[in-house]
């Protein structure tokens, strides 16, 4: 029987989403809250990309790590596995932050 991984709802006709395995309104709060957040995410990264000035650098990262945390934070409170490439970013700027400071 279906039933989703968030709220525990199950039923034999509940539509559950293939890639997240939620009801469709876990799945639709998940995706407003991980939306607002990526796109935090994007403009600090963006930001940090055009920076020329190192502190200005080291703060757009902090900030990319700060909600990239946030976002890993949110899919545990939806028992799903944050992707790879959030990850990989949370270290790229966690490292380019440290050497901005230097
Ligand atoms: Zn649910």
């Amino acid at each position: 029987m279906p039933q989703c991984k968030k709220c525990g709802k199950k039923g034999l006709f509940l539509k559950i989403e293939d890639d997240t395995g939620l009801c469709l309104s876990c799945n639709g709060s998940f995706a407003q809250e991980g939306k607002v957040l990526t796109q935090k995410i994007t403009e600090a990264k963006n930001k940090a990309v055009i920076a020329k000035d190192p502190g200005k650098i080291a703060e757009s990262c902090k900030a990319v790590v700060q909600y990239g945390n946030e976002l890993i934070a949110l899919h545990q409170a939806y028992n799903l596995q944050p992707s790879q490439v959030l990850l990989d970013l949370i270290e790229t700027c966690k490292k380019k932050q440290e050497l901005a400071e230097k």
